[in-house]
């Protein structure tokens, strides 16, 4: 099956009330992790590239990589999305690669760390919504900033200096026609996200179900949103690893969310430490050993149990075969003509 848009997985994951994860990428294994789940829980996906991996992997390599998955899965729907564009040059070298998402995050300037203003964020946006939607792409947005720093993106900090305004997201909706929002509520990018397990001083769930009460027609995007579970980062632990302990988003916030309006999860964290983790074991427990599919195999197991239980968690587990995926030109007529437009006044007059 071709790769899938992005806005349908997630208009069906809203019709079906469930959340779509969406897994960070760089390699081989971890594209084969996420299938191995999506299949065996019979799960739709989004797979995601970061700038940094896009250079890590090679953009051919990555997304070859992906047309195989999709080649080999024909019965998954696989939406392929740039996770963090910086700019618009980003986002349409993405789109012109084949992706079928793209992330324009005008919440930072072009060096992924600056805040931007309220304005610049608005231009920028709006210019790739325009762009993607003529060729039926998906366009998420970012509206607040985001604590922490994941693969040289953010603006660091602690993800409660700029918590996303409810009145600024609708504005931002209207004016730009995004498809789907991330919001900043005090979740912050890689490991150390809170330094105790997340209560409503930290974690700003009542900002979210506002802003979902305003614009329910607009998918929400939680990042920064691995749970980092004390399990995974104990082995990494007992192996050698010196991880500081840390909490990440509690599953059943996530799953509040998600019973308001958050259909995009994103999880990278628990990846890096379940394959952490088992590369760590596999080293310790047999030193004399140097064929490296003897540690990247239970690398890829490791992640593909975490992603297993993150999409029956999300609820997308059993969704696969709910819905036949629209070709790419299709949704390219649904936002020429209208039927697709998500902005406030627009979904009003309909
Ligand atoms: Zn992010």
């Amino acid at each position: 099956m071709p790769l899938v848009s992005m806005r349908q997985l997630l208009d069906e994951a809203a019709k079906g009330g469930y959340g779509v994860g969406a897994f960070n990428v760089n390699d081989m294994e971890q594209i084969q992790a996420i299938m191995m789940a999506a299949k065996e829980t019979k799960s739709p996906v989004i797979v995601q590239a970061s700038r940094g991996a896009r250079q890590f992997a090679e953009d051919l390599y990555l997304f070859r990589l992906i047309q195989a998955a999709a080649e080999l899965n024909p019965e998954i729907p696989i939406a392929m999305h740039q996770d963090h564009g910086n700019s618009f040059e980003t986002c349409k070298s993405a789109i012109e690669l084949g992706y079928t998402s793209v992330m324009m995050d005008g919440s930072l300037k072009e060096d992924g760390k600056t805040p931007s203003t309220f304005e610049e964020n608005v231009e920028v946006t709006r210019k790739v919504v325009e762009f993607a939607h003529e060729r039926g792409v998906t366009v998420e947005g970012e509206i607040g900033v985001l604590g922490g720093v994941e693969d040289g993106h953010g603006a660091g900090g602690s993800g409660l200096e700029h918590i996303t305004d409810p009145d600024q997201a609708v504005e931002f909706a209207e004016r730009t026609g995004v498809d789907a929002l991330a919001i900043a509520i005090g979740t912050s990018h890689g490991a150390y996200k809170f330094t105790k397990k997340p209560d409503g001083s930290v974690l700003k769930m009542d900002v979210l179900i506002a802003i979902h009460k305003r614009l329910p027609q607009t998918h929400l995007v939680m990042h920064g949103s691995s749970s980092v579970p004390k399990d995974l980062q104990d082995i990494v632990n007992q192996y050698g690893g010196k991880l500081k302990q840390t909490w990440g988003v509690p599953v059943e916030e996530i799953q509040l969310g998600i019973r308001n309006g958050v259909r995009k999860i994103n999880v990278d964290t628990d990846n890096r430490l379940a394959i952490t983790g088992a590369i760590r074991k596999a080293f310790a427990e047999t030193p004399e050993k140097f064929d490296p599919r003897d540690y990247l195999k239970p690398a890829r197991e490791a992640m593909k149990k975490v992603v297993a239980l993150r999409m029956t968690q999300f609820g997308q587990a059993g969704h696969a075969g709910d819905y036949k995926p629209m070709a790419i030109t299709e949704i390219a007529k649904g936002y020429a003509n209208g039927s697709l437009d998500t902005r406030p006044s627009m979904a009003a007059a309909r």
